[in-house]
């Protein structure tokens, strides 16, 4: 398959968000092109996205909620572990997606951070121990963000099952490169939420379209939370595109498998170390210039992520793995700096 890939946008080469740097699905387009005036005027109907979506994530009527974007749904996580709870924590594992912090704020949670192991491993035994009964919330990334790494085959479970009164929301926002997801477990832990988005490998970021699947039980008190008009509908036309054009995703995401493989290349080459990714991007520790290489990337109009303040990222970048010729683009221009830098 072969999709044009010029999307030199905006502001150059946009690689520092994790977003899909082809964009969107022709058919995308086209759905948003054949909305029609009616449509605009009239309060949309969720009843068919949801199901549609419903159907994407193989689950039963009623387990999915569409929200405006995943960041709504990370917010009205937030909001109903705070809901009559005076000092409720949330519990975030670094380094985090900012977010998490955001959301805990903005619903009166105090935070509580897991510091990260030298090796950036999952540590569960840590998130065991601080997870008393005052965190009614545990944010947790698979595959995570910024490393790109996996949690361990188990760990959710076990978290789930040893703090069932205590929400267990996995952020899957990049399931769709990883292969993996914890929908399965969802009917036997009425805990756990998993939430997603189709910013990433679907391209709607600006769009805003997400999801929060989990048993209607568990959903119910952050369906109380939701606005009944979430989703506009741009949204809804954009997702129903997307959930019928599988092809695109895959071919997205072989692309970003190939990305990931060169950039693993290009730092082996030149013994940087990097994290192996499940996810759109690769973290790598260039050194403590990081910051000043990021600017000169930025300089020749490639952006890529300033990481070295996130805990235990010291010295650290985050590279989106998406189009293939963009990978070719961004590592021409990194070589040269790092010559230009004596590496
Ligand atoms: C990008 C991202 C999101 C945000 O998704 P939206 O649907 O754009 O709100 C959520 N979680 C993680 C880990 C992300 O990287």
């Amino acid at each position: 398959m072969n999709y044009a890939t010029a999307s030199s946008s905006r502001a150059g080469l946009r690689l520092h968000l994790n977003e899909n740097t082809a964009g969107c699905s022709p058919a995308v387009l086209a759905a948003l092109r054949a909305i029609e005036p009616q449509d605009t005027a009239f309060y949309p109907d969720y009843s068919a996205i949801t199901a549609a979506a419903e159907r994407w994530f193989d689950v039963p009527a009623g387990w999915v909620q569409l929200t405006n974007g995943l960041d709504e749904g990370l917010h009205v996580a937030a909001q109903a572990a705070a809901r009559g709870r005076q000092g409720a924590a949330a519990l975030i594992v670094d380094p985090a997606f900012e977010m998490y912090a955001a959301c805990a704020d903005a619903a009166g949670l105090s935070d509580i951070h897991i510091p990260p192991a030298s090796d950036l491993a999952f540590p569960l035994e840590a998130i065991l121990a601080a997870a008393t009964s005052q965190v009614r919330l545990i944010y947790l990334t698979d595959p995570g963000n910024p490393t790109g790494l996996p949690i361990p085959a188990g760990a959710i479970e076990h978290l789930a099952a040893a703090r069932p009164d205590t929400i267990v929301l996995v952020d899957e926002a990049y399931a769709e490169f990883s292969g993996r997801t914890v929908i399965p477990l969802l009917d036997q832990h009425r805990n756990l939420i998993v939430g997603r988005t189709f910013a990433k490998a679907h391209g709607l970021a600006a769009l805003r379209v997400g999801a929060l699947i989990a048993h209607p039980e568990a959903l119910a008190p952050m369906r109380r939370l939701l606005p009944p008009y979430s989703l506009n509908i741009c949204a809804v036309r954009a997702l129903a595109a997307a959930l019928n054009d599988r092809d695109y995703v895959d071919w997205y995401v072989g692309q970003s498998r190939t990305s990931r493989d060169l950039l693993y290349d290009f730092l082996r080459a030149r013994q940087i170390t990097f994290w192996p990714s499940e996810a759109n991007f690769v973290l790598a520790r260039v050194g403590d210039d990081a910051q000043d290489i990021v600017a000169a990337m930025a300089a020749r109009g490639i952006l890529i992520r300033d990481r070295s303040n996130a805990p235990g990222c010291r010295g650290c970048v985050r590279i989106t793995a998406g189009v293939v010729d963009h990978t070719r683009q961004c590592l021409a221009a990194l070589e040269d700096i790092l010559a230009t830098r004596g590496r």
